[in-house]
């Protein structure tokens, strides 16, 4: 999530003394105590020692039992949520209780019906475990950090299972991606290198548009979008490939949007951090961010790269950058919503609040009662508040955040997990949301195109938008949804 504070959540549970974990368990078979001899069939193998994998210790609590430790982000113990390793050598009916005992956060999406995702590679589609075999608790073993602990059966010997925090989406399979896009060759899409992360990896620019907008001396409207600065948000990249494909679509929104704007989107802000799997943070540690205010081109070499261009864009007379919009995912809330700022022109603020509510009337996944405006002081380094102080009065920053779990749907209490699909079902309902605000704005005028359904949760327009801290902005805000949980994948072979 885009917008903890960086103290307090963060601090909740301890590392203690324990042993500094240097970095991801390879291949790392557990023994039961006192045996030498070779593995047997039933002697776990764990493995963390892949792109985007996070298993930092297994400690051996019984025969059935095992302790598990998140390896904390490079340089940077404080953030340890994201987990990503593969288990095998199991035997048949193998039955074990996994213990993730060192998250970092105390707040978790667990106690309502969160569970970790598995695969294995005869069923190589990641499905969420039941969350009647996942338990969150506050444990004295360990020192009262809080764990979470699940109970697993393995059903074949020959599998290597996998199990995640949240469906992984890696810097490989982003590559692949943009790969696949190039070879389309569209003319309305244009891939570039805007830069290079600490350890080389690329940072891609995609611009889409109709040629035309891009001649020399054109008046140019400008989308800008950024994703997965915080590299554990795996959703992030799922609405960002959905805004991405619906772009470069034939849809017949996609093509007024492409006739009238131009998309410049940066999907992966943080490449370092997505392929060495860390939570938050980039190789050196730092909470990217948080350094919107003074990006150093050489220890956050991405965010200075994106931050260049869009001062160039702001400076240049002939582009209007008009909304910036930063996507990431919350580890504690339902729902897609988004964070604005607080202006003092209170018709400033009204206009902001318009494309989330329009983005409400699209999607039935995203929130307008759940978005909140804020100026807090931890916030100052982040791309939606430097950008909204930076940017004139008609631009529009946001930061859209998508839950790691679950929505409701309005008017019900059925907390429905997302698939990778839904992730990316919002993001195409972003983009379509561009066209119904420049309709009401008079920039795309005799659509031929169908206006918005309308849906339940459909905000009063003009109302004054929610402050943070009201009651709107807390997780169980759309009733008890701990009594009346509806897990559509209850029913997963797993
Ligand atoms: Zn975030």
């Amino acid at each position: 999530m885009a917008e903890r504070s960086q103290t307090a959540p963060e601090a909740g549970n301890d590392i203690g003394n324990e042993d500094v974990i240097g970095g991801n368990v390879s291949k790392y078979v557990v023994l039961p105590n006192g045996y030498s001899g070779q593995p047997k069939k039933g002697h776990l193998t764990f493995d963390a020692c892949f792109e985007s994998g996070n298993l930092g210790r297994v400690e051996q609590v019984c025969e059935f039992e095992y302790d598990l430790f998140i390896r904390p982000d490079t340089c940077n113990p404080r953030f340890r949520v994201w987990f990503n390793f593969t288990v095998e050598n199991v035997k048949e009916s193998q039955r074990v209780i996994f213990n993730i005992v060192n998250f970092s956060k105390t707040k978790s999406l667990y106690r309502d019906g969160m569970a970790p995702m598995v695969k294995s590679t005869s069923r190589p589609k990641w499905q969420r475990l039941p969350p009647k075999n996942v338990y969150y608790y506050r444990c004295p073993d360990h020192r009262k950090n809080y764990v979470m602990s699940f109970a697993f059966c393995f059903d074949r010997e020959d599998d290597i299972y996998q199990f995640a925090y949240c469906y992984p989406y890696t810097y490989t399979r982003f590559q692949h991606y943009l790969d696949s896009l190039q070879k389309r060759n569209m003319d309305y899409f244009f891939r570039e290198q805007l830069g290079q992360s600490v350890q080389q990896r690329q940072l891609d620019l995609l611009t889409i548009t109709s040629p035309e907008n891009l001649r020399e001396g054109t008046e140019k409207k400008v989308i800008f979008i950024t994703g997965r600065v915080h590299p554990g948000e795996t959703p992030s990249s799922f609405v960002c490939q959905g805004i991405i494909d619906f772009l470069v679509s034939q849809h017949p929104i996609a093509r007024v949007l492409r006739e009238h704007l131009v998309f410049k989107i940066a999907p992966m802000l943080n490449p370092d951090g997505v392929y060495l799997g860390n939570y938050r943070c980039s190789l050196m540690g730092f909470d990217l961010n948080r350094h919107w205010l003074d990006p150093s081109p050489w220890a956050h070499p991405t965010l200075h790269g994106v931050k260049q261009l869009i001062i160039k864009m702001y400076n240049d007379p002939k582009t209007s950058l008009e909304f910036y919009i930063d996507i990431h995912a919350h580890s504690t809330m339902m729902n897609g919503f988004m964070y604005g700022n607080i202006f003092e022109d209170e018709e400033r603020f009204q206009r902001q609040s318009i494309f989330p509510k329009l983005l409400c009337q699209n999607a039935e996944d995203f929130s307008y009662t759940s978005t909140s405006f804020n100026r807090d002081a931890v916030k100052a380094g982040t791309g939606r508040r430097f950008l909204g102080g930076l940017l004139d009065h008609t631009s529009y920053c946001y930061t859209l955040e998508v839950s790691f779990y679950s929505y409701i749907i309005g008017g019900t209490t059925a907390a429905v997990p997302y698939t990778e699909e839904a992730y990316m079902k919002l993001g195409r309902n972003v983009a379509r949301t561009f066209l119904d605000y420049y309709r009401l704005n008079s920039l795309v005028e005799r659509m031929t195109v169908p206006m918005p359904r309308l849906r339940k949760e459909t905000p009063t327009p003009y109302k004054h938008p929610s402050l943070r801290g009201s009651a709107s902005n807390v997780p169980n805000s759309k009733g008890d949804k701990k009594s009346s949980l509806n897990h559509k994948d209850s029913s997963a072979p797993f």
